[in-house]
């Protein structure tokens, strides 16, 4: 899938602007600040491609890639806006548990965790809106070069306890450092099974 053309299709506000679902998707999440543009970018080969849309005023949209003809690629704003104003943050909390639980093509979340700091109680915010959505998810650790093996080792750890409470999380754990190009391509090849 990804040898085709990636291309940013549209930044959503709203359930009526989203793509037809003719084909499956799967969408990114995490703290502002965990690597998920980075990620995005690093799996697609476009840099800047989704720091493009990641301008503010852009962060409380539903980014939609495509990534060939095959799948969509979903990024979600990240979550743990502080600052943002009360009314703002729960319309985009309405979008999002409305985008969780009614679209029919979004097969898999994947939800990034800073592997330094391993699962934070606003991560797990997210994980039981996803549990309540039903929608399957799986934990991908980014910035893994920042620690040594063993330090890394105690997060895994810490993550794999955590994701216990969460029967509808795959239990393997996609380990990723977008600066190192490490876990790229057999998130790829996890992406491009999905169907
Ligand atoms: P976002 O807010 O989740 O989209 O995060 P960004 O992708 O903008 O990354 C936040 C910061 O972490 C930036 O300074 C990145 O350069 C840095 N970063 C992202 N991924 C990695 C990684 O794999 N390794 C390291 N060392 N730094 C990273």
């Amino acid at each position: 899938m990804f040898a085709g053309e990636t291309e940013f299709v549209k930044g959503v506000v709203a359930m009526d602007g989203l793509p037809d679902p003719d084909r499956p998707e799967v969408c990114f999440a995490g703290r502002s600040n965990v690597g998920k543009s980075s990620l995005i970018n690093a799996l697609t080969g476009r840099k800047g491609l989704a720091r493009a849309s990641n301008t503010p005023g852009r962060t409380q949209e539903i980014n939609y890639f495509t990534v060939g003809e095959s799948h969509y690629l979903v990024d979600l704003p990240g979550y743990g806006y502080a600052n943002a104003p009360l009314a703002v943050v729960e319309k985009w909390q309405r979008l999002l548990k409305n985008y969780l639980r009614g679209r029919v093509t979004l097969r898999r979340a994947f939800v990034l965790v800073d592997a330094r700091h391993g699962i934070k109680p606003v991560d797990e915010e997210i994980m039981s809106l996803l549990a309540s959505a039903a929608v399957t998810f799986q934990c991908v650790m980014t910035k893994t070069d920042k620690l040594k093996k063993g330090e890394l080792d105690k997060v895994l750890e810490q993550v794999r306890g955590k994701l216990q409470q969460f029967p509808s999380a795959y239990p393997e754990l996609v380990l990723t450092s977008s600066e190192k190009g490490d876990g790229i391509e057999t998130l790829r090849a996890i992406i491009a099974g999905i169907d």
